[in-house]
């Protein structure tokens, strides 16, 4: 399915904690902005309890500016903006209030193409769940948002079922050194080079064999097929 950005495109990334985006689509961002888009990321919560037992246990506290931070270090010198709307990770709800924060976020950066987490998926976590309902039921009320893709689940073992592959080769050194850049959260897996590396290739070997086989990397999407059926109108 051909994805084509535009500069009249403003592309917001949603996602629930400061590492997330840059897991599931950092090539994709950096190649919409490239294209001439306006690309904002914006992290629903600051991430202070993302903090390993073991990191706890030796006193070690995050505020709520430091992962903020580690996030707009990883974008440093990409011309992407991020932002934080400050709220508590860990028991996020798709209620009222949140989806009128995104909403409110939407509307201001008068969005067109929603990133976000997948809708269902079993073992996601909790925030990752929350974000994509709300910031799904928000982007009804948006006008110009046409477009909704929401990337793969961050679960180990999840397979692949995107069906838009945007193709990250000429990006996926930068997206190792972003997610270097989460030292708060260092030896988490997630964040590693081999399962980054093995993420990368997964899609092309399940939908691009081919390209898989030239050592070409991806990002896979997964569209909302209820807009899809809507045909952009754009300025
Ligand atoms: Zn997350």
């Amino acid at each position: 399915m051909p994805l084509l950005l535009s500069p009249a495109d403003r592309v917001v990334a949603l996602v629930a904690h400061p590492d997330d985006a840059e897991i599931l689509f950092f090539g994709t961002l950096r190649r919409w902005r490239d294209a001439g888009a306006a690309v904002t990321v914006v992290i629903a919560t600051h991430g202070v309890h993302g903090i390993s037992v073991t990191d706890r246990d030796a006193g070690i506290r995050l505020d709520a500016e430091h992962r903020p931070a580690e996030s707009a270090a990883a974008y440093a010198g990409t011309e992407i903006d991020v932002e934080c709307l400050g709220l508590e990770d860990g028991a996020l709800q798709p209620d009222r209030h949140l989806v009128s924060t995104i909403e409110e976020v939407m509307t201001r950066l008068a969005c067109t193409v929603l990133l976000t987490h997948a809708v269902h998926t079993g073992n996601d976590h909790q925030d990752h769940h929350a974000v994509a309902k709300a910031a799904v039921n928000a982007a009804a009320r948006i006008p110009g948002c046409t477009t909704i893709l929401h990337g793969q689940p961050i679960a180990a073992h999840h397979s692949v079922d995107g069906v838009v592959l945007v193709d990250i080769t000429n990006h996926i050194d930068g997206k190792l050194k972003a997610l270097q850049r989460h030292q708060s959260q260092s030896g988490r897996y997630y964040l590693g080079q081999p399962f980054t590396r093995h993420r990368s290739a997964a899609p092309g070997w399940a939908k691009l064999p081919h390209q898989a086989a030239d050592g070409r990397c991806f990002e896979a999407l997964t569209p909302s097929l209820m807009l899809l059926a809507n045909p952009p109108e754009r300025p």
